[in-house]
This record gives C-alpha cells, structure tokens and sequence, in this order.
C-alpha cells in the first residue's frame, strides 16, 4: 500500500531523515519505532504530504505522492485518519460536532453526515456521550472522540503519532484493543511510538529508525514468503555489472 523508497529530508542543517526505504502492505499494522528526535514524526509527516522529502519516491496505491500537485493533496488527505497525541479536539464543541468537523472539509453530503457520525461513535464507545462537551469527558473518551473523527471519512490508513504517550496502561490498552479493532476492520495502521511496553505487549512488525536513518526492518508479510529472491536481488546487486563487464570485454 505504500512504500518509501531511499527518502531523505533535511531541515537546513539538520538530516532529518537520510536513505529511508520500507514498505506497509494494506491491512498490516506496523509501528514506526526509535527514540525521540530519530525522525518518526518526519516520516508520518511525509506520508501526509505535510513534507516534501529532499530526494527519494513515496509511493501510495501506485502514485509517487511527491508528485501530487498541490490541488490534488486535500482529495489524496482524504484517504488518511490522524490520530496525534494531542488529540487536537475543539473544547467549545460536543463530541459530535468534533467529528462533523472531519467531514465539513470532504464532499459528503450533508444529509449523510448524521449516519456516518453515529457509526463511529458506536464503534469507539461513544453513543451515549455524543452531546457532551470535551470537559465533561474522561480522558480516554477525549481520545475516542479523536480517533472517531479520524475514521468518519471512512480513510484507508490510519496514522497514529505517539497516541499513548500522554496516557496512563488503563487507557492505554483500551486505545490499543480500539486500534487493533479498527485494523481488523479493514483498515491499515501505521503507529510511530516509543513506548517499548506497547510494542512489546501488542506485538506488530517494527520499523526501526535512528537518528533518520533505518536501524532495523522486519520484511512486510509478502516479502516473507519469497525470502531468497529478495535476498538474492539485494545481495547479488554488484552482478550485472561484472556481467557488462566481461561482454564488453
Ligand atoms: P521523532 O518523531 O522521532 O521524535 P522528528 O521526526 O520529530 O523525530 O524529528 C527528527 C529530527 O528532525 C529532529 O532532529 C528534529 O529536531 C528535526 N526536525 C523535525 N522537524 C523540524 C523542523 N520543522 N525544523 C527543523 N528541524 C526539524
């Protein structure tokens, strides 16, 4: 579904990420991980098209996104539910009107609106509080409410930011059962963290970045079933050359 293919991205003097390369199938869950500053938040920014990399091909279902013209971004957002760690909720609106707010920005018709919301917040738990205004919620439902409004354009991908980092375990497993819930229902993950005991406790294929630059990659599902030919293709990359070399010769 989409695959970086040797990005890298600086800020002036600062790499920020440099000779990123992997892949996500559709329906995979994944996590981004590595410490603060190794450049995941780049990466997710990347596949939002909130940053254009300095070199590299970001492919999304086929299309190097790098390559959108700007008129086209706001329609190719569409396809993306973001989930950070702040939530970004609206605290002088209902929960309701905090996951309309998603769908003021697509071209669903209004009518639909009402279907659509009440869906996700059946989904997510929420049904019982769509009136209620973010004050009047728990942490967790604030959260909720966010990962609601991420789902009612009904995206292919989601993109989590750290989404446990300001939460206790309680709240913390019930946002991972949710975002495993979502997973099954069709929907690709994608979660930068660096919360070990997540990673360790809701085990997913990891990406591992450092200091912008990959420090580990578990191969996605498909390359897994046909290890040598992949291997043999990186391994052996010096050969057509030898070969041009000896039919020159
Ligand atoms: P992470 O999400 O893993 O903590 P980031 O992707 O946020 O890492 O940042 C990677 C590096 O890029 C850091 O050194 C950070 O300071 C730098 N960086 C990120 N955004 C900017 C920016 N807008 N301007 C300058 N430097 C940035």
């Amino acid at each position: 579904m989409i695959k970086f293919k040797n990005v890298s991205k600086s800020f002036g003097n600062i790499k920020a990420l440099e000779g990123i390369s992997f892949e996500v199938e559709k329906g995979e869950f994944v996590y981004i991980t590595g410490p603060s500053g190794a450049g995941k938040t780049t990466i997710l920014k990347l596949i939002l098209r909130e940053l254009q990399p300095n070199s590299g091909e970001i492919v999304l279902d086929g299309v190097d996104i790098t390559k959108l013209a700007d008129e086209q971004v706001p329609f190719y957002r569409q396809k993306i539910g973001v989930i950070f760690q702040d939530f970004k909720i609206l605290t002088e609106r209902t929960v309701r009107e905090n996951v309309e707010v998603a769908l003021a920005v697509t071209n669903v018709p209004q009518e639909e609106w009402a279907g659509r919301v009440n869906q996700v917040l059946k989904l997510v738990g929420l049904s019982e509080r769509a009136t209620l205004f973010p004050n009047q919620l728990s942490g967790g439902e604030i959260q909720r409410t966010a990962i609601a409004r991420a789902l009612v354009v009904n995206p292919k991908l989601i993109l989590a930011d750290e989404p446990t980092g300001n939460l206790d375990w309680e709240t913390a497993d019930a946002l991972m059962d949710l975002l495993e819930k979502i997973n099954k229902e069709g929907k690709t993950v994608i979660m930068a963290t660096h919360n070990e005991m997540v990673v360790e406790k809701y085990k997913k294929r990891v990406i591992k970045v450092k200091e912008g630059k990959m420090a580990s990659k578990e191969k996605a599902p498909h390359m897994e079933k046909e290890p040598k030919k992949e291997e043999n293709k990186e391994e052996n990359e010096e050969k057509p050359k030898l070969k041009v070399k000896v039919e020159e010769v």
